[in-house]
């Protein structure tokens, strides 16, 4: 059994590589968080009710909407939980 079984980071960013926060599981029976980035604001419980369907967050590089379907997110977010080979994976949001 692999140290990673049940963790899983997913690192997002703007159509410009900017990053824009992280959809993260770092303990295996801990709830998903979403972690803006430590300059903007306290990770917190993802996905909230504001959150679905679509998941959307601001780049503040580009100063531009980006987002998501939350539905998408997660399913790579578990897929990337399930793969013991694999904790880290960067996916780009495109612009609203
Ligand atoms: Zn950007």
């Amino acid at each position: 059994m692999s140290n990673n079984e049940g963790i899983g980071v997913l690192k997002l960013e703007c159509p410009q590589r900017h990053p824009v926060g992280r959809i993260l599981k770092e303990v295996p029976h801990q709830n998903v968080q979403y972690d803006p980035g430590a300059s903007v604001g306290p990770r917190r419980f993802w996905p909230e009710e504001g959150d679905q369907p679509q998941f959307s967050t601001r780049c503040r590089f580009c100063d531009k909407s980006v987002g998501e379907s939350a539905a998408n997110l997660r399913s790579e977010l578990s897929e990337l939980i399930a793969d013991s080979s694999e904790t880290y994976r960067t996916t780009a949001l495109p612009f609203l």
